[in-house]
């Protein structure tokens, strides 16, 4: 397949050939064509390494209208949402979950990390529709599945739930997850955490410190915990807290969890929409310490977390909107927002890196715009997205523009 005249991320127009799943040639001169070789003109698109979703919820998307959360926090996210779920059968789940998961496709994810939702209530019914929707999907994106085990966990009233974690991880999920901050005790939970994906030799994921509370960084204890080497990947969602403390404090934490090799990932959809919710004055933004962690060398990567459920009422599964937050409410320059939901994702979840040079996997973006710049701004639905090597999808725009207005009869 060769792509002819794609503007790359650094301006420059480029021929492009993909030799089966991977870029066999970047030419900014013109390539000949091969006997039989299948022609692109990207001619007016710009060319990206493809976007990967590194944190979504596939199990709650598109949920909002029957699950209401009239105080529009996490606390009341989490309850309604518990209530709710007893109610879910693996049908219903897999329908959206699919349908969330295509979402994110036609704008250009390439692989998708989604927590699942194991623990009493709804056992693991979520777990199994995605299992089924990871398997069906296979040919156009990459599904890995994280076990997000419910509160409790620890103590007598949380055995059923670390059983159902174990279950899980027999049962096809990918990753050790849950979140430790909601748990009545926050350091044993993230031990055993951490006890548990050791012991299936797996990566973990954990919500962590998803909230602008003060109190114990969590983040900081699973650095501590992982310090000597963890031989799987290990990721830090949302913290938040990390964001509400002093510099000094995000710096040493920061530098601790670079040394650790933990990846963080930011949330800010949902985060802006749950967090600092009664703060009438100067209310703080919820995202965690980007500026001290970017620092320290942290690879720092940004999620669209929940689609239209109790914990976000917005949401497109689309990553540009990501990158467009975190541009105005992360003052991230736009090509460093686009890095975090592209390459600092896949280096999340533990995957090769795309930077659209020969020899790289050829999963790419090519999307509408003269420029990355205004890729990133203007967020066009007009793309196309290759996986592997071949075009999952294609989305055309079409727009008519009554000007110069027509002629009227008089
Ligand atoms: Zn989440």
């Amino acid at each position: 397949m060769l792509l002819q005249g794609a503007t790359l991320l650094d301006g420059r127009v480029a021929d492009v050939r993909i030799d089966g799943a991977h870029i066999g040639d970047v030419a900014l001169d013109r390539l000949v064509p091969r006997p039989n070789e299948e022609i692109h003109d990207l001619a007016g698109r710009v060319l990206l390494p493809s976007p990967i979703e590194p944190h979504a919820h596939l199990d709650k998307a598109y949920t909002a209208r029957s699950v209401s959360n009239p105080a529009g926090d996490l606390a009341g996210a989490i309850a309604a949402w518990y209530q709710y779920r007893r109610t879910l059968t693996t049908a219903d789940i897999a329908i959206r979950a699919r349908e969330a998961a295509l979402a994110g496709v036609v704008r250009g994810v390439t692989a998708i990390r989604t927590h699942v939702d194991v623990g009493e209530g709804i056992e693991l019914r979520a777990l199994e529709a995605l299992v089924e929707v990871r398997a069906e999907l296979e040919s156009i994106v990459t599904i890995e599945i994280v076990a997000m085990t419910s509160r409790p966990v620890t103590g007598v009233a949380g055995a059923d739930n670390r059983a159902l974690l174990r279950a899980a991880l027999v049962a096809g999920a990918d990753l050790v997850g849950g979140a430790p901050h909601v748990d009545p005790d926050p350091l044993s939970c993230l031990e055993f955490f951490v006890e548990t994906a050791a012991e299936f030799a797996c990566g973990m994921d954990l919500h962590t410190d998803e909230t602008l509370a003060p109190g114990r960084l969590g983040l900081a204890d699973l650095a501590r915990l992982v310090a000597g080497g963890f031989p799987h990947p290990v990721t830090a969602s949302h913290c938040v807290r990390l964001g509400a403390q002093p510099l000094a404090v995000q710096a040493r934490v920061a530098a601790a969890v670079a040394a650790a090799g933990i990846s963080v990932v930011t949330l800010p959809q949902t985060n802006l929409y749950l967090q600092a919710r009664g703060v009438d004055t100067s209310a703080p933004r919820g995202l965690t310490a980007l500026a001290a962690l970017r620092q320290a060398g942290v690879n720092v990567a940004a999620g669209g977390d929940n689609i239209r459920d109790p914990f976000n009422p917005l949401g497109r599964a689309d990553p540009l909107e990501t990158a467009g937050l975190l541009v105005a409410a992360g003052h991230l320059d736009p090509i460093d927002a686009y890095h975090a939901v592209s390459t600092a994702a896949r280096i999340a979840m533990g995957r090769p890196p795309v930077a659209v040079a020969p020899g790289d996997p050829a999963d790419l973006l090519a999307i509408w715009a003269p420029s990355a710049d205004a890729a990133i701004a203007t967020a066009s639905e007009d793309r196309r997205v290759y996986r592997r090597g071949c075009l999952v999808a294609t989305t055309t725009v079409s727009t008519q523009l009554a000007w110069p207005p027509p002629a009227r009869t008089p």
